[in-house]
């Protein structure tokens, strides 16, 4: 099933809703906990698609992809380099990238994000799928420009518009069959199936419970594959995996 968020664009309330061949069926409620039906299909024509969800937290993983399978490390990290996103960095399908007035162009790294739907404190890499409420395409945008000398990616990964979330969130995905994909004005970019992540996803959350107990509306992103590049103004970047959607966001100098 794929969740939506959303508004009919001649209106300013939040819609939710779930993905259908007719159209986005409403719905109400609280989709990690109680929701139901309306009657209300809405065309698709006529809304704007947000983001899927307002995050509770966005974590992100550093350089998590190989290129091939016999570069996978036989030894992983003790301490993955993890790092924070802040909500006010999270923007849906088609609404613009902003690149900071002091640089001209930034990176694009297309990634499967992964939505918690239930409380996980200590879990074991057997458990991650329970705690997980679907998965959707994130760009974690980068501005390599503002990477701190002394090795913190913070400021860089934090500017507004830098996390593209969407345009989904799918609750029936095999993560292990899955390719991630990026497109910089039309020209395939990325391409990797999530079999070349180093830290392997369950590893990544399981591990993350063991430093903090993760709640629903909890996203990881799980790094990006080898490919990204930068972008600059009047350029248009499309991150998608195709069990989910694509995610495509213009690009304007701010
Ligand atoms: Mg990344």
């Amino acid at each position: 099933m794929k969740f939506a968020r959303f508004k009919k664009q001649t209106e300013e309330t939040i819609l939710q809703g779930i993905v259908t061949d007719n159209g986005i069926l409403e719905i109400e409620g609280d989709i990690f906990s109680d929701w139901k039906h309306t009657e209300v299909v809405h065309d698709v024509e006529e809304i704007e698609l947000l983001e899927p969800l307002t995050p509770r937290h966005v974590i992100g993983i550093g350089a998590n992809y190989v290129g091939k399978t016999a570069d996978l490390p036989s030894e992983l990290p003790d301490i993955p380099v993890f790092f924070y996103k802040p909500v006010s960095s999270v923007i849906g399908s088609g609404e613009p990238i902003v690149i900071p007035s002091k640089v001209e162009e930034v990176k694009f790294e297309s990634e499967l994000a992964v939505v918690i739907g239930k409380r996980a404190s200590n879990i074991s890499e057997e458990e991650v799928t329970d705690y997980i409420f679907g998965y959707s395409v994130a760009n974690d945008v980068t501005a390599p420009q503002f990477f701190h000398e002394a090795g913190h990616w913070m400021i860089g990964k934090s500017f507004d518009t830098f996390t593209p979330l969407g345009p989904y969130i799918e609750t029936e995905l095999d993560p292990d069959k899955i390719k991630v994909e990026a497109y910089l004005n039309g020209d395939k970019k990325q391409n990797s199936s999530t079999l070349l992540m180093i830290v392997s996803m369950r590893k990544m959350i399981a591990y993350l419970s063991e430093v903090m107990t993760l709640e629903p509306g909890d996203v990881i992103l799980t790094g990006s594959p080898l490919g990204a590049e930068m972008m600059k103004d009047g350029d248009e970047i499309v991150c998608e995996i195709a069990e989910i959607g694509k995610l495509r966001n213009p690009v304007k100098q701010g």
